[in-house]
């Protein structure tokens, strides 16, 4: 039997907060919410819980309402 096991396999998949689409997370624009607002974490370096949204205009544009939401889920 064929080994298919690839490195392809181990790719982490995380999806993306607007569409929900799942992506490989390098792909993906990396976020993390601090003190309610939204702080892009290009080096991937800050702590806390990370969030993904495609690098894409059309769901960074919608964030802003998914960032909304998310706010008034916390109060
Ligand atoms: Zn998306």
């Amino acid at each position: 039997m064929p080994n298919k096991a690839s490195k392809a396999d181990h790719i982490a998949l995380r999806s993306c907060v607007v569409c929900r689409k799942q992506q490989p997370q390098s792909e993906l624009l990396a976020f993390k919410l601090k003190d309610n607002k939204v702080v892009f974490d290009f080096k991937r370096q800050l702590s806390g819980r990370g969030y993904y949204v495609c690098d894409d205009n059309k769901c960074i544009n919608r964030m802003d309402k998914w960032h909304k939401r998310w706010r008034k889920k916390r109060k």
